[in-house]
C-alpha cells in the first residue's frame, strides 16, 4: 500500500490518502502539544509508541466485536485504516476524577467515580473543543440520536474491555478520550487512536502517571512512561491468547 496525497496534518499525526479510495494511511508524528497546542515539544518514538499501542488495542476491541477503523499495521509508526467521516465529537470516558473533571467539580484527583461518567466535547480547535451535550450534539446535527446511542454502547463496551485489560498489566485506567466516524455504508465505528497521548493511565501499583500528563504537567521521565505502556502491552501478548470476556457492560 502507498502513501498518496497528505489529507490532513493534524498535531500528532498525518493522513494520507491511497490508491484505495476508502483505506487511508496514518502516520504518527513524535510532536507533542497540550492546552489547545500552547504547549509544544516532542517525545522520542512517541509516534511509534502510540501507533502501536493503538493498533494492539484496536485488535482487542475489534474481538470483543467493537468495530473498528484498523486494517492493517504497515510499519512502527504507519497504519492502514478505514477512511471515515469522523463525528465531530471526543467522547471522552471517565472512571476515576482527573484533569478537567476535577477541576471543574472540585473533587481531589484520584477520587473514584461511582459510576462511569461519559462526557462529550465538541470537536473544534478554534473554539478549544467546548464542553456539550446530548441536547447539543442533536441540535447542531453532530450526530442524530441513533448514531449517539450506538456511541454511548460502544463507548461503555470499550471502557469495559480496556479497564480489564489495563488492569491485567497493572494498570489503572483512570479516564481517555474516543473519536468515532462514519463509513460510506453509514456504519460508525471507532476511529483515530488509543494511547497514552489519549488516556489518562496510571500504575496500580504506585499510581505513578504513565501518560501524556508527564508531558502536560513536566513531571519529566515522558519518554519512559510511554515505553513502559509498549513493554507492558507487548508482554501481555501470550496472557492474551487465552481469550477472556468481559463480565459486566455498565450503561
Ligand atoms: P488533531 O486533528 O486533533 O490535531 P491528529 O494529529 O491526531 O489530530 O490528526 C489525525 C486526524 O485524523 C484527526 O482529525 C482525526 O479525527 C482524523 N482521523 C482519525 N482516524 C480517521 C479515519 N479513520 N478516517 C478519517 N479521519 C481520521
Ligand atoms: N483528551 C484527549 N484529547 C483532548 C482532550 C482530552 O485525548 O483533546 C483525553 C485526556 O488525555 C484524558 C481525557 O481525555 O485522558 C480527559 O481529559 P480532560 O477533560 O481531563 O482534559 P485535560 O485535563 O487533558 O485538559
Amino acid at each position: 500500500m502507498k502513501k498518496l496525497d497528505l489529507l490532513y496534518e493534524g498535531k500528532a499525526k498525518r493522513v494520507y490518502e491511497t490508491e484505495d479510495e476508502t483505506i487511508l494511511i496514518v502516520s504518527y508524528k513524535d510532536d507533542a502539544t497540550a492546552f489547545n497546542g500552547l504547549k509544544k515539544g516532542t517525545i522520542e518514538d512517541k509516534g511509534s509508541v502510540n501507533n502501536r499501542v493503538s493498533n494492539y488495542l484496536m485488535k482487542v476491541l475489534e474481538e470483543q466485536g467493537i468495530p473498528t477503523h484498523y486494517v492493517q499495521e504497515l510499519s512502527h509508526r504507519e497504519t492502514a485504516v478505514k477512511k471515515v467521516k469522523i463525528i465531530p465529537l471526543e467522547v471522552i470516558v471517565r472512571n476515576t476524577a482527573a484533569g478537567s473533571l476535577a477541576k471543574r467539580l472540585g473533587l481531589s484527583e484520584g477520587t473514584n467515580l461511582k459510576r462511569t461518567v461519559l462526557e462529550y466535547c465538541y470537536k473544534n480547535d478554534e473554539l478549544g473543543d467546548p464542553m456539550i451535550n446530548t441536547y447539543h450534539i442533536e441540535a447542531m446535527e453532530l450526530a442524530t440520536k441513533g448514531e449517539l446511542e450506538i456511541i454511548n454502547e460502544y463507548a461503555m463496551q470499550i471502557n469495559t474491555v480496556l479497564k480489564e485489560y489495563f488492569s491485567r498489566i497493572g494498570i489503572q485506567l483512570v479516564d481517555f478520550k474516543l473519536e468515532f466516524g462514519k463509513t460510506k455504508e453509514g456504519q460508525v465505528i471507532l476511529a483515530d487512536e488509543i494511547s497514552p497521548d489519549t488516556c489518562r493511565l496510571w500504575d496500580k501499583a504506585t499510581g505513578e502517571k504513565l501518560d501524556k500528563d508527564r508531558f502536560r504537567r513536566d513531571l519529566g521521565q515522558v519518554e519512559v512512561a510511554y515505553q513502559e505502556i509498549l513493554n507492558r502491552v507487548f508482554n501481555s501478548f501470550d496472557s492474551l491468547q487465552e481469550q477472556w470476556r468481559p463480565k459486566h457492560v455498565e450503561r
